[in-house]
């Protein structure tokens, strides 16, 4: 089984992000360089939803750039479709995992 990144829909992570109530597996994803449970500095609910969407924004600005250096990105990567993965509630892990891919054009206040 695998699971998405929530930061950046990468499809093929091998442990959840976030485990039930949350609980972050701090596994890191390959792709996007975010580990579960540090990079978000342990927020929980709205703030960590805004977390993601903000990272996720970051990600984006920066070029959707593959962030390992001991991974290589699959054949025929495709950042911009990989984002897709997002659209749908496809995730198989509540929580955060499941959120609906929409860009954040309004950052605003942290809640
Ligand atoms: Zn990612």
């Amino acid at each position: 089984m695998t699971y998405f990144c929530p930061v950046c829909g990468y499809p093929d992570l091998d442990e959840p992000p976030y485990l039930e109530n949350e609980i972050p597996s701090y596994n890191i994803c390959p792709c996007c360089g975010v580990e579960f449970g540090f990079a978000d500095g342990g927020r929980q609910g709205e703030a960590l939803q805004y977390w993601i969407l903000k990272t996720r924004n970051t990600w984006i600005r920066q070029g959707m750039c593959w962030r390992s250096s001991s991974e290589s990105p699959p054949a025929n990567w495709d950042p911009s479709s990989q984002l897709e993965n997002l659209r749908q509630d496809k995730g198989p892990v509540a929580g955060p995992g499941r959120y609906e891919y929409h860009r954040l054009e309004n950052e605003g206040q942290e809640p």
